[in-house]
């Protein structure tokens, strides 16, 4: 019989640990991975937690910090600061799913089409195109990271295209979008999302991201909108939310950071590709507030299940053509 033991890192253990030495030579490659400078590196979303780490033997535990999952090694900077690399299935079946439910960061990809070819004006503004692809390459996925970080969740931007609008039910469109406000329940006509989809229909999407498409305008204090089945998502580049359409639209700030304020048009991508990752708007009074998603007080906030619900979503988002 074989009694399982973990054997801590600590100051008690060292008796053990030089025992087991011969083991961990064999399953741990002890190899120093410091760059250049010295300074430990890894990526910024996804280290930084301190756990227990068993090998699939049971017998090896060590106290180490997660770095990141790459071509089978998982890179760990163990207590002390030495940074060190295990192959994945040199681990214990607990720390393989770790690894690939919190500790990997997940990559999605999307794509912003900035739509020229819709002229709207509204109270006496003429709300031309401003947001250029610098800006979103810039200033906009930077924030969406910052906001994203705590899910592990990394946004890469796959392109910023030039959108172009069907000439047939455009000025339809843009008539619905400038006469649409929010009813008494805060919702907005949906109508108006259909008739914009079937206008941007002879766009190009990107099969691999998230197709973000960028108006000047959607609609009395709308921001976005997002089609979850489709991986669509539209965005207005003036707003008139701030005032509650009690003024003219003005342009959105790109990136307002913390504390929330009145919002952004980065927090605006970061709420919608929420819901294309399967999040939902929590009860406008239930707590906890302060949230990306919404309800009462919104800000950057995603609790742990939001970010599980993202995560999971992540994984097989692209499994599926649409
Ligand atoms: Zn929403």
């Amino acid at each position: 019989m074989t009694t399982r033991r973990t054997i801590r890192w600590g100051a008690a253990a060292v008796r053990v640990a030089t025992i087991l030495t011969g083991v961990m030579a064999s399953l741990w490659v002890g190899m120093p991975l410091l760059a250049q400078d010295g300074a430990p590196k890894g990526p910024a979303a996804a280290a930084g937690e301190m756990r227990t780490w068993t090998d699939i033997t049971g017998k090896v535990s060590r106290e180490a910090e997660f770095l990141k999952a790459e071509d089978g090694q998982v890179h760990l900077r163990l207590k002390g600061g030495k940074e060190t690399k295990i192959p994945l299935k040199n681990l214990s079946k607990k720390d393989r799913d770790w690894v690939r439910n919190e500790g990997a960061v997940e990559r999605v990809a999307v794509h912003f089409h900035l739509v020229a070819d819709m002229e709207m004006a509204k109270g006496g503004v003429a709300m031309t195109n401003w947001l250029t692809p610098e800006m979103i390459k810039k200033t906009v996925m930077p924030e969406v990271n910052r906001i994203w970080s705590p899910a592990k969740i990394e946004w890469t931007l796959s392109g910023v295209t030039p959108g172009k609008t069907r000439s047939e039910g455009r000025a339809a469109t843009i008539a619905t979008l400038l006469a649409t406000t929010r009813d008494s329940e805060g919702k907005s006509d949906p109508e108006r999302i259909r008739k914009l989809e079937a206008i941007l229909h002879e766009n190009r999407n990107d099969p691999r991201a998230i197709n973000i498409y960028v108006i000047p305008y959607l609609g009395g204090t709308s921001q976005g909108n997002a089609q979850p089945g489709r991986r669509w998502v539209c965005l207005g580049q003036w707003t008139d939310k701030p005032s509650r359409e009690e003024r003219p639209p003005e342009k959105c700030l790109l990136v307002e950071g913390e504390p929330f304020q009145q919002g952004s048009f980065a927090r605006t991508v970061a709420h919608e590709v929420g819901h294309i990752l399967g999040l939902n708007h929590p009860e406008k009074n239930v707590p906890p507030f302060q949230r990306l998603m919404g309800g009462k007080n919104p800000a950057y906030d995603l609790t742990a299940e939001e970010k599980a619900t993202a995560r999971k979503t992540a994984q097989t988002l692209f499994s599926t053509p649409r």
